[in-house]
């Protein structure tokens, strides 16, 4: 089938700009959620919320409730529909089929959270000189999600117009919390990618950081764990009786030096990192709390639980050593998956019709961040026999992802639209 898009490239920046200034951080997404729900069933899209699109208990590092409600509010206040707020049930993110007559075939990812990061005031940075820096503070589209939802948006919007010559269902995910790899493993649980054949997602920079390139897939990804560790000890006075307390900032700062010395594994590549560490409330008072914040990762998912198995028994003896219980939190993580060749093969073939893509610019696979969610998705349907890949759309970036001063070239919205839905098409046509 040819395909011309029909949605303009100043629609496009118009979502991402809306996007942008609605930045909401992972499981946070009421507003975009609300906004992606009401614009899709609109346009004739079935659109899942709420439990029937991620399992609650599945979650992980959810925000606390309070933080949750003033979140909400704030949505609520900015104009989000009560409508779709309601059918959420405090749950973000969503899931629209195409055609939900049929089960899904070929399945897009779109991830939607922003950064906890304070977006920069300089008028050197682009939203905030086109006036459409993040209205909430500390959350800030600083990894380029305002572009992956806007580019959701628009391929949905091309899909549905194409309906009645699709074969199959188009399933698009649009993915929350994908920042600490929190968000997929929740959909999956709730069946979002259960009996897809084929799964495409995209990136925006990561690697691919001049415009007009592109990297059809990806491999190198480290599968990681994502965990808070906290020691209970006792409080006592420090010149009077020290002997009577026990003293957690010694556990957790035996535990830090401990598992930063994890010996190397000989089957992958690993990483240990405590981020944070924080006790003690006086001079004179034996700190009886301590929170450790930390992540593992590994070429593997093997190497990866490994590494994990031996920072809960470092934690644990280094909490009895001061006589004191520890507590560990699973907060994010998952495996690792890489791209399939002859899926790299059909993207670079789709590419070939836009010109925005320029021939000499585009690669077949190349390395990606440490880690994306992604993965989670890929994994399932790689392991029921399907097959996928995660490209990434190259763009000039002023600064790097997570920085406040990050952003992308909007003129690679539309090109990344008529990709996906090129890709969907060519898949569409496949058993
Ligand atoms: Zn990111
Ligand atoms: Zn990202």
């Amino acid at each position: 089938m040819d395909f011309e898009p029909s949605v303009s490239s100043e629609q496009l920046s118009a979502f991402r700009r809306e996007f942008h200034r609605h930045a909401e951080s992972g499981f946070s997404e009421f507003w975009t959620t609300a906004f992606l729900a009401s614009r899709l069933s609109e346009a004739g899209c079935a659109v899942l919320v709420g439990e029937e699109a991620l399992c609650r208990e599945a979650r992980m590092g959810v925000p606390e409730e309070a933080v949750q409600q003033a979140r909400l509010a704030a949505a609520l206040e900015q104009g989000a529909d009560p409508y779709w707020l309601e059918r959420m049930h405090g749950l973000t993110g969503l899931i629209a089929d195409i055609r939900p007559d049929l089960p899904p075939h070929t399945v897009l990812r779109f991830d939607i959270d922003a950064v906890d990061v304070d977006e920069s005031q300089s008028p050197a940075h682009f939203p905030a000189r086109e006036g459409f820096r993040s209205l909430n503070a500390h959350e800030s589209h600083a990894c380029g999600h305002d572009g992956h939802a806007a580019i959701g948006l628009g391929t949905a919007l091309e899909l549905v117009r194409l309906k009645d010559c699709l074969r199959h269902n188009v399933r698009l995910i649009f993915e929350p919390a994908e920042e600490g790899l929190r968000g997929a493993a929740a959909m999956v649980k709730a069946g979002a990618v259960e009996g897809a054949k084929y799964f495409f997602a995209a990136h925006i920079g990561v690697n691919a950081r001049q415009s007009g390139e592109l990297v059809c897939g990806t491999e190198g990804f480290l599968a990681s764990t994502k965990f808070d560790a906290e020691f209970f000890g006792k409080a006592a006075h420090a010149g009077a009786e020290p002997h009577e307390g026990r003293n957690s900032l010694l556990a957790a700062a035996s535990a830090v030096l401990n598992l930063h010395a994890i010996p190397r594994h000989g089957k992958g590549e690993t990483r240990i990192a405590v981020g944070r560490m924080e006790s003690g409330t006086g001079r004179n008072v034996i700190p009886s709390y301590a929170k450790l914040i930390c992540e593992t990762r590994g070429s593997n998912t093997e190497v990866n639980d490994w590494m994990f198995e031996q920072a809960r028994r470092i934690l644990e003896h280094s909490a009895a050593m001061y006589g004191q219980e520890c507590r560990i939190t699973l907060m994010g993580g998952g495996g690792t998956a890489a791209s399939d060749r002859a899926m790299c093969e059909l993207v670079r073939r789709a590419s070939e019709n836009i010109p925005y893509f320029r021939h000499e610019l585009v690669k077949d696979m190349g390395r990606g961040f440490g880690a994306d969610d992604a993965c989670a998705f890929l994994e399932a349907v790689q392991a029921q026999g399907g097959m996928g890949t995660y490209a990434q759309i190259g763009s000039h970036l002023p600064a790097g992802h997570h920085s406040p001063d990050f952003d992308f070239d909007e003129s690679l919205l539309l090109p990344s639209v008529e990709l996906f839905c090129r890709v969907a098409l060519e898949l569409d046509a496949r058993k």
